[in-house]
């Protein structure tokens, strides 16, 4: 017998001021329901916040992440495994979570218009049509065409179908209401399978809820999040003044992403912009990033069972000379036997090639320190204005290094913006971070000065 929690949903008009976590809200949909009686146990932003995810691990994964398992470039780190720079330096899981296997290359198959090639697309087809979930919760745009209303209007659905999952293909979410069907899940007794599909707050807040939902089974596919829009308004504010596309291109944008190559991509229907992103203006970048997603410390989603993103694949394949976001390989992480299940029932539907695994090289750990030092939104705390350019797309690190960098980089901005927040109460602001942010955290404060010196500005 299913309980319904017995308390009145908060209306999404009334966002952000009548929801528990305010400006910090990442409107993940669960205060839009009656679960909103847990949300000071789910909300990611409430109380210990990510932190959480330390308690939650092992009974999701059934064995917490081995934090001991961590990467440093640096000679002078007392780390358990260093890397030189080489281009076979493998994933550290105190950085990408629980690992049931190595990183995948993978690539979806038989998708068309896909923000990437469809590797969740084809994932979630392959489940439903298998039959091996009765639902499947993504999130796709409310007017069911691929254009400017991608980005514009995240809308979640209990997908029953193909083309309802084929409506969840291409979408480049501002912040995703994707828990605002829970009710539709708990009143409705033919789901009795689901596959949730979610960014990082909207797991983290699912997983608390989960057991409430009584359900027979439960999949969780999760994608890599950082820095998405606070509205549908921004991201068009931000392609059209950061990025400066014609204003007459904007109804053909079907989507954008801060790549690889440290450049912003642009994907139109007739077009294909980038633009290198140390040059955008700070004005910019700060309007276009939610506060939420400053308060973020789980870049890889480390409660999802399996879990799809870019940042550490290679951007431009051996002898294929790709470059386009449509045409590269993603990353799979698979966390658990039920991670490993989907990606097996999707690849022998033709649904997912795997391409082999994802390495690195090149030093990443000054560049992310770099970053932050030269990062326009840390200088808006901090008092200065600083641009960084310079040729880091032949410099810089590659592959699982990239995505060092980047996971380095946004645990020391969003630590910088949280101890602010806390008003520069340290042990207020490390209480909102899980073990192994904490740890970078650390590891940055005792070995790199410019870092040391940002701290003790706030
Ligand atoms: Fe509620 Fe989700 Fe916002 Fe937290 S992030 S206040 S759980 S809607
Ligand atoms: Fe949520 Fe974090 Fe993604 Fe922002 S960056 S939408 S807070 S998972």
């Amino acid at each position: 017998m299913k309980a319904i929690p017995n308390k009145m949903p908060i209306d999404p008009l009334d966002w952000p001021d009548r929801f528990p976590a305010k400006e910090h809200c990442s409107k993940c949909g669960l205060c839009e329901t009656s679960f909103v009686t847990k949300v000071k146990d789910a909300c990611a932003f409430l109380g210990p916040s990510m932190a959480r995810i330390d308690d939650m691990e092992e009974r999701v994964h059934g064995r917490n992440r081995n934090s001991s398992n961590i990467t440093w470039s640096s000679s002078s780190s007392s780390s358990s495994s260093l890397s030189s720079g080489d281009d076979s330096s493998e994933p550290d899981e105190a950085r990408f979570g629980v690992l049931h296997e190595p990183i995948w290359l993978a690539q979806g198959n038989r998708v068309q218009n896909a923000q990437w090639t469809g590797v969740v697309t084809g994932i979630c087809l392959a489940m439903l049509e298998s039959n091996q979930v009765d639902a499947v919760v993504c999130i796709a745009s409310s007017s069911n065409t691929i254009g400017s209303n991608n980005f514009a209007s995240p809308e979640p659905i209990l997908a029953r179908s193909t083309d309802d999952v084929l409506r969840g293909r291409g979408v480049k979410p501002a912040l995703a209401p994707s828990l605002r069907v829970l009710d539709e899940i708990q009143n409705d007794p033919s789901i009795r399978r689901l596959l949730f599909c979610g960014v990082v707050c909207a797991v983290q807040a699912f997983r608390a809820i989960q057991s409430d939902l009584d359900l027979d089974e439960v999949y969780v596919i999760g994608t890599n999040c950082a820095d998405n829009s606070p509205t549908s308004e921004a991201a068009r504010n931000f392609i059209l003044d950061g990025v400066q596309i014609n204003p007459g291109s904007i109804d053909k944008v079907q989507g954008y992403e801060f790549m690889q190559d440290f450049q912003v991509h642009v994907k139109t229907s007739d077009s294909y912009i980038t633009k290198p992103y140390f040059t955008l203006p700070g004005t910019i970048a700060e309007a276009s990033i939610a506060k939420s997603c400053r308060k973020c410390f789980d870049y890889t989603n480390g409660l999802a069972d399996i879990v799809v993103g870019y940042m550490g694949a290679p951007l431009v394949e051996k002898g294929g000379g790709v470059t386009r976001m449509d045409e590269s390989s993603q990353t799979l992480t698979i966390r658990n036997k039920r991670g490993a299940k989907m990606a097996e029932i999707a690849q022998k539907a033709s649904r997912l090639t795997i391409k082999g695994k994802a390495v690195g090289k090149g030093s990443h750990e000054k560049l992310a320190s770099a970053t932050v030092a030269s990062d326009a939104i840390v200088m808006a705390m901090v008092g200065k204005s600083a641009i960084m350019a310079f040729g880091m797309t032949r410099l810089g690190p590659k592959g699982i290094n990239f995505a060092r960098y980047s996971i380095d980089y946004h645990i020391l901005r969003n630590y910088l913006y949280t101890l602010k927040v806390e008003k520069g109460n340290e042990e207020s602001a490390r209480m909102k971070l899980p073990q192994n942010a904490r740890d970078i955290v650390d590891h940055y404060q005792e070995n790199d000065a410019e870092f040391a010196n940002l701290i003790s500005k706030i």
